[in-house]
C-alpha cells in the first residue's frame, strides 16, 4: 500500500539514491504537481523520465527512500522497519553505498531547500529535478532507509463495462453473464491518471455491484 503519513504524504524530505548513492527523484511526485501524467489517451507517453527509471530500477539496481528521526515521527510506522544509522555515513555502509557520495548527496540536497510558508510549500532550488514540495532536511539523526522497488499499480487499460458492469463488446453491447469490477475495469472511472485509494475502492465498490449482478444473473 502507498505509506501516508498523519495529515499528508508520509515521506516528506526524503529523496531517492540509487545504488551510486546520488538522489534520482523526489516524494510526492505520485499524485504530487511534478508527476507527469502516465500516458494521454489517444495520445504519446509523456512518462519518459519516470518510466526510464522504473526500468532502471527493474533491471539492475535498487533505489532507497532516505529519512531523518524528525521526518520519520510523521509517517505511519511502515510494516517493516526501516534500516537505521546514527550518520549518513554509517547508513550507506549499511546499504553497500559510498558514505563520500551519499553524505555529498545529501548535503547538496539540504542545501537546496528553499522552505515556504508551511513545509508543503518548502520545495529545492537548483537540483535535478528539482523537488517541488515537502523538501524537508534530512538533519535529525539517527538516519532512516527504505528499500524501493518498483510495482504496477494499473495499466490505464481495460475492458468497457457498464453502469451494471457487464462487459460490453466493442459495438457496446452487454456480453452475457461476463461482468468486471477491479483493475480490469478501473479505465472506465478513472479515465487517465490516477487516484491514490481509487483502485481499492473501485475493486470494492463495483465487485459488490458485479456479485450482486452475477448473482442475480444465476438466478434468473
Ligand atoms: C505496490 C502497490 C501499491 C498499491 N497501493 C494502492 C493503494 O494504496 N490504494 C489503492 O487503492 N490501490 C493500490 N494499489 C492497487 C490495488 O492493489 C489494485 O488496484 C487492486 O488490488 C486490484 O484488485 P483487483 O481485484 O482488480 O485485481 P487483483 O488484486 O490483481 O486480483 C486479481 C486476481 O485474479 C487472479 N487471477 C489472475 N489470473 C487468473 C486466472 N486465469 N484464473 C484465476 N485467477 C486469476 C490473481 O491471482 C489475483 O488474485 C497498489 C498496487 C500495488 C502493486
Amino acid at each position: 500500500m502507498e505509506p501516508h503519513g498523519r495529515g499528508g504524504r508520509a515521506f516528506a524530505g526524503h529523496g531517492w539514491r540509487d545504488r551510486h548513492a546520488a538522489r534520482r527523484h523526489g516524494a510526492g511526485h505520485r499524485g504530487g504537481r511534478e508527476r507527469p501524467p502516465l500516458r494521454r489517451r489517444g495520445g504519446g507517453d509523456r512518462a519518459g523520465p519516470l518510466r526510464r527509471l522504473g526500468e532502471r530500477l527493474l533491471h539492475r539496481q535498487p533505489a532507497y527512500l532516505l529519512f531523518d528521526s524528525r521526518i520519520e515521527q510523521r509517517f505511519a510506522p511502515p510494516l517493516y522497519p526501516p534500516i537505521r544509522a546514527g550518520s549518513v555515513a554509517a547508513l550507506a555502509r549499511q546499504l553497500d553505498l559510498d558514505p563520500a557520495t551519499l553524505e555529498e548527496t545529501v548535503r547538496t540536497f539540504n542545501a537546496a531547500i528553499r522552505p515556504g510558508a508551511t513545509p508543503l510549500d518548502s520545495r529545492t532550488v537548483g537540483l535535478a529535478p528539482d523537488k517541488s514540495r515537502l523538501a524537508q532536511p534530512l538533519a535529525t539523526p539517527p538516519f532512516g532507509a527504505i528499500p524501493m522497488r518498483p510495482g504496477i499499480t494499473s495499466t490505464n487499460q481495460g475492458v468497457r463495462v457498464d453502469r451494471r458492469t457487464r462487459i460490453l463488446t466493442t459495438a457496446g453491447v452487454p456480453l452475457p453473464g461476463l461482468y468486471a469490477a477491479g483493475v480490469v475495469m478501473a479505465p472506465n472511472i478513472l479515465g487517465r491518471g490516477y487516484l491514490a485509494g481509487g483502485a481499492m475502492t473501485i475493486g470494492a465498490v463495483f465487485g459488490r455491484i458485479a456479485g450482486r449482478e452475477a448473482a442475480a444473473h444465476a438466478l434468473a
